[in-house]
């Protein structure tokens, strides 16, 4: 292929925060605002969202949730009514003081998160064990007033889904919130290819206000880890705080027991981190946009055209497919596609007119295959589904070669001295062995896992007992 067709993007290896940025910009994902923290999502950037969100949205109905919507704004003495809750995204929060020209009595903060709208509502709407389960969901924006931001990761406002529920009993929320972890990891590694470590936070982790939460985490290309959702057990600190009670089984007013969860854009940022080359974005065929594209060769020949046409008629009825007939030059059109992501680029001109047959090209390996005209959906479906497997089972490996169990803190350091990684290593339980290992290493605990390895009985950092292996790991 030309050169001179090929759009520069700085290389990963050169600078991966710049390779970051220069892909969604160049993949048209994405848009500057002129806020600082927030971005337009483009409308390439926007179907992605939009079938993740239909795949997650079917789950979280399958699952017995409805959606419903709640306001944007939080009176300040509600945000209040919860200690922890408040004490955590008080840093956070944005704050509405005016309306037009007028002060406001009482500020308003734009929701960071909803537990306390959907917790002044459920008292009013659950009085008896009759009405629970109550498992809502909305899907909505929300604002966090981040101090470092970056496209899809971290960002001012972003968009979501949150889950929240009423059980009566303890139990029951807890398993509530674990198979909600269950539904994220499944999208994250059946539709995205994203291969996840499912967990816990340690209690300096957790979110402000729970009582356990429950995590997927991911390992992005440079061996930084990333928290991909969370779901939450919120035990009864709302309810007491505000006073959602029923009457249970026996008669006897009890406290409700709650989950909350999300799963927000971050997820695209995952995506992008996890399967993106020196080419551009690389995008798993169940979430792509386009999952197939027809560049015609030699257009303007007799007959290319027809040709081209009709294959994207007969594709049509199987896959997300676009075909590009622009004026451009074909090598532009392969960097274009590249840098887009598009699985599957399909090839026609005279002569595989001739020869009856269409030149395929895979996006992940670049491997490039002659198909015969008459097998071209059946091929084309296989090999998107190659395609799929394929980017999980290399993203697997990376996970796995970027994977280091340590048993002291000098193999610790030296598994991140050269590169990040992901750091196995065993944990006693103390908050302060966990704020140690952070100053000397710069990395944080991500999980404690739900498949726990025993890789000796002492703790990585004071060599007391310990029962717990956790992963560490420098994160976005
Ligand atoms: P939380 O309600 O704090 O548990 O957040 C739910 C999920 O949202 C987290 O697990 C992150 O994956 C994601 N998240 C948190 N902050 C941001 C942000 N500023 N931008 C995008 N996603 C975020």
């Amino acid at each position: 292929m030309s050169k001179q067709f090929v759009k520069k993007i700085t290389s990963m290896e050169e600078d991966f925060a710049q390779w970051y940025t220069d892909v969604v910009t160049k993949a048209k994902l994405i848009d500057y605002s002129s806020v600082r923290g927030s971005m337009i999502i483009r409308p390439y950037g926007y179907e992605i969202w939009e079938n993740i969100k239909s795949e997650l949205d079917t789950k979280i109905k399958e699952t017995g949730h409805e959606n419903v919507y709640m306001p944007l704004f939080i009176p300040e003495s509600l945000l209040q009514k919860e200690k922890d809750h408040i004490e955590g995204f008080a840093p956070e929060v944005a704050w509405v003081t005016h309306g037009g020209q007028e002060e406001l009595q009482e500020r308003l903060c734009v929701r960071p998160t909803s537990e306390v709208i959907f917790a002044e509502h459920y008292k009013n709407i659950i009085h008896s064990y009759r009405d629970l389960p109550k498992l809502y969901n909305q899907w909505s924006n929300v604002v966090r007033w981040e101090k470092t931001t970056r496209p899809f990761l971290r960002t001012l406002e972003f968009l979501w889904q949150e889950g929240h529920t009423c059980h009566e009993t303890e139990t029951e929320a807890i398993n509530e919130a674990e198979k909600m972890l269950t539904i994220y990891s499944s999208i994250c590694t059946e539709l995205l290819a994203i291969p996840v470590i499912k967990g816990e936070k340690t209690e300096k982790e957790k979110f402000a206000g729970a009582k356990i939460t429950y995590t997927v985490e991911s390992l992005m290309h440079d061996g930084k880890a990333l928290q991909t959702a969370t779901s939450h057990f919120l035990g009864d600190g709302f309810a007491k705080a505000f006073g959602i009670e029923f009457l249970d089984r026996n008669g006897k007013q009890q406290s409700v027991h709650q989950t909350s969860w999300g799963f927000t854009t971050r997820v695209i940022g995952a995506m992008i981190m996890v399967h993106g080359d020196n080419r551009g974005l690389v995008i798993p065929p169940k979430v792509a946009p386009t999952q197939v594209v027809i560049i015609p060769i030699a257009q303007h020949k007799e007959g290319v055209l027809d040709q081209a046409y009709s294959l994207e008629k007969r594709l049509s009825k199987q896959v997300r497919i676009n075909i590009d007939a622009s004026d451009k030059q074909p090598g532009w059109k392969f960097n274009e596609y590249e840098m887009q992501g598009v699985p599957i680029r399909l090839e026609i001109g005279p002569k595989d007119i001739a020869a009856d047959q269409v030149v395929l090209v895979r996006r992940d390996t670049g491997e490039k295959l002659t198909i015969s005209l008459n097998d071209v959906e059946s091929k084309t479906l296989e090999i998107l589904s190659t395609i799929q497997d394929n980017l999980y089972m290399k993203a697997s490996k990376r996970m796995a070669e970027k994977t280091t169990s340590v048993t002291n803190m000098q193999g610790f350091q030296e598994a991140l001295q050269i590169e990040s990684r992901l750091v196995k290593a065993m944990w006693c339980g103390n908050t302060s062995c966990e704020d140690l290992i952070k100053e000397k290493t710069g990395a944080t605990s991500r999980c404690i896992p739900y498949e726990q390895e025993s890789i000796s009985d002492k703790c990585v950092y004071c060599g007391r007992k310990a029962d717990k292996m956790v992963y560490w790991a420098k994160a976005y």
